[in-house]
């Protein structure tokens, strides 16, 4: 349930019905819009009933919250959510690109990678230090090494990182170091590290499971919210289906659809859709004509060489075609269409 306060209700009036609602057993939540407050009644395990507070000074309307989640939901809060990263904004009216190797495999090949990138317009790097792999024989990832890599990146292009956190008993560590902890499709469902998250002072990049329904994926951001940490952004990155023909079936009618049921800012990541190169240029076109806020993009200088997800990695030239190509299309979409 959301207490829509009036324009002029004071915070004497805004705290009384806070009150009302802790001394109920449940949580309130103050949501500042632009024009007046709302406050969340949440944690309710059944039916909340209005007429407890539709007496309170202040009160101007009482709204039934139909949906699951709550504080990703845009009943909740109509307008879109900008996450702010140093100078850049993610969401409504931005155009985020976020590129590096699949994973940190040495600071040359880092920093190679990350100055192709940069010079082509990506404004965020990319780079697995804890690698979730399907073999315990594959490449795991540089650890704390990769991370101080990362850093090394960071201090010598300026681009902030972002980087997976797998495990609680490294949030800590990846916290440290990252400017957006990833979580990535295998963790989408871990519970205790999407709480672990709700209590970080970072940006999160949620990336949808990969057998996960949208619900399900906005319920796990439920959390991270719940936990006091609004900065969320999704991440679409296919899902698994029938095909062959592809690693994952890029979801592009998700785009539309969390668009329209939550304010958070939804992202495409192209390259673990599609798992082969020659897929990832058409699909990132297709996210951001799809209303996509921005891409995340697997390049490597030398993808031959690469210790994970060679196949889907760009030519550092190819993507520099890619951003050239899906700005040109971000600014159509912004100035003819809406
Ligand atoms: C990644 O982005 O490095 C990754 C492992 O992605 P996903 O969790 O989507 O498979
Ligand atoms: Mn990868």
């Amino acid at each position: 349930m959301l207490i829509v306060m009036d324009k002029n209700a004071t915070s004497d009036q805004i705290d009384a019905v806070v009150a009302a609602i802790e001394q109920k057993g449940y949580k309130a939540r103050p949501i500042p819009g632009g024009e007046r407050v709302s406050i969340g009644v949440l944690h309710n395990k059944g039916p909340v009933d209005a007429a407890l507070f539709a007496g309170f000074a202040g009160v101007r309307d009482i709204i039934p919250v139909t949906r699951p989640y709550k504080l990703v939901s845009r009943e909740f809060k109509p307008d879109d959510t900008i996450v702010r990263i140093e100078d850049i904004e993610i969401g409504n009216g931005h155009l985020t690109m976020i590129a590096g190797p699949c994973a940190i495999e040495s600071l040359e090949q880092a920093l190679t990678i990350a100055r192709h990138v940069q010079q082509s317009g990506a404004q965020i790097f990319r780079g697995g230090a804890f690698k979730p792999r399907t073999s315990p024989y594959s490449f795991q990832g540089l650890g704390l090494e990769g991370l101080e890599i990362l850093a090394r990146v960071r201090e010598e292009t300026g681009m902030p990182v972002v980087t997976e956190v797998m495990d609680l008993e490294t949030f800590d560590l990846v916290e440290k170091y990252a400017d957006i902890i990833q979580i990535g499709t295998r963790n989408m469902q871990n519970f205790s590290l999407l709480r672990r998250a709700g209590q970080s002072h970072k940006p999160i990049m949620l990336k949808r499971g990969m057998a996960a329904t949208i619900d399900e994926w906005l319920m796990a951001a439920e959390y991270i919210l719940d936990g006091g940490n609004e900065n969320v952004i999704l991440c679409e990155r296919g899902v698994r289906t029938f095909v062959h023909h592809s690693r994952n079936t890029l979801d592009l009618s998700a785009i539309p659809y969390v668009r329209h049921e939550s304010h958070l800012p939804i992202i495409v990541d192209p390259s673990h859709a599609a798992g082969r190169r020659d897929q990832v240029m058409p699909l990132s076109r297709a996210a951001i004509a799809g209303g996509a806020h921005g891409l995340m993009v697997e390049v490597h200088h030398a993808p031959d060489q690469a210790l994970s997800d060679g196949a889907q990695s760009l030519y550092p030239q190819q993507y520099e075609t890619l951003c050239r190509e899906v700005k040109a299309i971000f600014n159509l979409l912004k100035t003819d269409i809406g």
